[in-house]
């Protein structure tokens, strides 16, 4: 059944999501701060983060925990003081509640039980990722943290393997390398970002392709990062021609056979297989 529900209309309680700073804390915008001021509660993931954002805010506000793994049982003490009357604003640690942080389950709760949810913008790790990566950012598809079980991670990139949109990644330092060896072997050698320490003092973007990522010192990637992979591309349609002309002229420059494929596919920006058997029917068969 269809809902429809104007949210500045009528008495009726809302709870608010607040988007909260990635790192620079001048990201938090006067109208994020004029709902925390007009808010009694401020339910969040961490009560310490939380209290200390609060606090450098200036504000002193009754708090309630609810994360990952209360959920359930704090979203029935929200709904119950939001159904009182209570204003109640919900944040995460950073970001956007609900991406790659809870927030979903008690967004569902309220409204099971006829309470509106309104978000409040602010920073998000992945579009500001995606947006400065330069990659094609028409179409993306968003998959936050991978599996940490390597065979459930291994069939969430063969799944992801042949989407043509733009893919996000969220990644922690700790398992980083193990991250980039996975993706370069599910994904090949495609361009790609690492977007680390967004919007802080140490922000880097490291640009380069899956391939060469291998071999980064992972010591040297510290903190928080996105990594932002192009999608499949369509294969070239072969000109034949064009590949048997391009490996003779490496062929007849002096260059060995393997290192003429390889640079033919290189330079054409195509499979080396497809230029290995144009090898051999062009020019072995006929010796
Ligand atoms: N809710 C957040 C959002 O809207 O972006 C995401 C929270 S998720 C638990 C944390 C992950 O987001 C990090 O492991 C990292 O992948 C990414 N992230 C958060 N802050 C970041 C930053 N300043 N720079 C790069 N990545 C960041």
């Amino acid at each position: 059944m269809i809902k429809r529900e104007l949210n500045y209309e009528g008495p009726s309680p809302l709870l608010y999501l607040l988007a909260t700073p990635i790192g620079n804390m001048s990201e938090i915008s006067p109208r994020t701060k004029a709902i925390i001021e007009e808010s009694e509660y401020i339910a969040c993931e961490d009560t310490r983060n939380s209290g200390l954002l609060l606090s450098r805010l200036g504000f002193s506000k009754k708090l309630i925990s609810c994360h990952e793994h209360n959920e359930e049982a704090a979203s029935s003490q929200i709904v119950s003081l939001l159904k009182q009357g209570k204003k109640v604003a919900y944040m995460s640690d950073a970001g956007y509640p609900a991406i790659s942080d809870p927030g979903s389950r008690l967004v569902a709760n309220c409204l099971n039980n006829g309470i509106k949810v309104s978000t409040v913008s602010g920073p998000n790790a992945a579009l500001n990722a995606l947006a400065g990566s330069g990659l094609d950012s028409t179409h993306f598809y968003f998959h936050g943290f991978l599996s940490s079980k390597p065979s459930e991670r291994d069939q969430e990139l063969q799944e992801i393997q042949s989407r043509k949109e733009t893919v996000i990644f969220y990644e922690s330092p700790h398992r980083i390398g193990k991250t980039l060896a996975a993706l370069y072997g599910a994904l090949g050698e495609r361009p790609a970002v690492i977007a680390r320490e967004l919007t802080k003092a140490h922000e880097e973007f490291i640009r380069g392709n899956l391939k060469e990522f291998l071999a980064l010192d992972v010591s040297t990637l510290k903190g928080e990062m996105v990594i932002v992979v192009e999608g499949k591309k369509e294969e070239k349609a072969i000109d034949e021609k064009a590949i048997i002309n391009q490996l003779k002229a490496y062929l007849d420059s002096g260059i060995r056979s393997k290192e003429a494929i390889k640079k033919t596919a290189e330079t054409l920006s195509i499979n080396k297989n497809q230029v290995y058997s144009l090898y051999l029917s062009a020019f072995k068969n006929n010796q």
